[in-house]
């Protein structure tokens, strides 16, 4: 109750009551009109997938999309998921949402395959609480048997950290994914603490190295020190690697020297709407986009 937390606020000093407990109730009423609009944001079709172009390090060919999750909210527009998804983990509306990823992803993935660009893989991001509390693995196979999809047109990205956070529990999902077809990636790699004797025994297909590393290899030594540790590293245990994050041809060049297989980023496409890459494919391969 904002009153109280005021009165609380007066009682304990004037400045405290003017500079930090207004912005805390200001905090507390826009998290829970942002979980509120949240509950109904599915029935309302406020959400949507928009899609990144993944390329080949060789020859900047497309292998597949990550598709990304968009929030456009009446009146106030695109709301970035890193300031709603955090909120649906808390109050537990991730597995809803997360579950009506999964399937418009399987159901573009069917799409495009029937329009015959059946070769497009496509990846989702799955949190912590999803892999932990869902049955993913029930919920997949019945996706991909409901659109008439191989499961092995579709990727998980799931980060470090989600992973390390519980590998016992987390390790033997990834591992029952893997036997159903499914490529998992680790996302945001090289921020979440994982140890080399876990890293060889993770059922995981791809590395994604985090864009913070992509950004700073460039000007820091021991940064681009990192990246061609993680690339190395990444042959060694026979994963694929993509960079995350690429935003100028400087990076194009030093990833693709180093080995990196795969690159993500502005520099190739912004994350678009599914019509959109379609135009692309229609234009012709040197159509340049633009996009969120
Ligand atoms: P992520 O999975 O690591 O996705 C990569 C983020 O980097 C995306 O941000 C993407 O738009 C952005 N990005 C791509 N290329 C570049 C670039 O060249 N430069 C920069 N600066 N950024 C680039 P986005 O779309 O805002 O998503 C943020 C995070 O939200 C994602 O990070 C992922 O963790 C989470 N997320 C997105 N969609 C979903 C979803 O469907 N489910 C769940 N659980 N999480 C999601
Ligand atoms: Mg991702
Ligand atoms: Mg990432
Ligand atoms: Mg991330």
């Amino acid at each position: 109750n904002a009153d109280m937390a005021l009165y609380a606020a007066k009682a304990a000093g004037r400045n405290t009551y003017h500079f930090f407990q207004p912005a805390f109730a200001e905090q507390a009423r826009q998290r829970l009109e942002l979980e509120l609009a949240l509950r109904d944001a599915i029935e309302r079709q406020e959400l949507s997938l928009h899609y990144q172009t993944k390329v080949c390090a060789r020859d900047q060919a497309a292998q597949g999309f990550e598709a990304l999750l968009r929030w456009n909210r009446p009146r106030i527009g695109f709301v970035p998921p890193d300031s709603f998804v955090p909120v649906a983990e808390d109050c537990g509306l991730i597995g809803q949402i997360g579950a009506w990823v999964l399937s418009e992803a399987c159901r573009q993935i069917a799409r495009w395959e029937a329009a015959g660009h059946g070769w497009q893989k496509v990846a989702i991001n799955v949190s912590a609480r999803q892999l932990i509390h869902d049955d993913l693995v029930g919920m997949i196979r019945e996706e991909c048997r409901r659109h008439r999809i191989s499961p092995s047109l579709l990727e998980v990205e799931v980060t470090e950290s989600c992973i390390m956070s519980n590998p016992e529990q987390t390790t033997p999902i990834l591992a029952a994914l893997q036997a159903m077809g499914v490529r998992i990636a680790i996302d945001d790699f090289g921020t979440g603490h994982s140890s080399l004797a876990y890293l060889r025994r993770l059922p995981v297909d791809i590395i994604k190295i985090d864009k913070s590393f992509v950004r700073e290899a460039m000007s820091d030594k021991p940064t681009a020190a990192i990246v061609k540790t993680i690339i190395g590293l990444s042959k060694t245990l026979e994963k694929q690697v993509v960079a995350e994050g690429v935003e100028t041809a400087e990076q194009v060049d030093m990833l693709a020297r180093q080995g990196c297989d795969s690159l993500q980023g502005y520099f190739f496409s912004r994350p678009l709407p599914a019509a959109d890459i379609e135009h692309q494919w229609h234009a012709g391969p040197s159509a340049s986009a633009t996009g969120s």
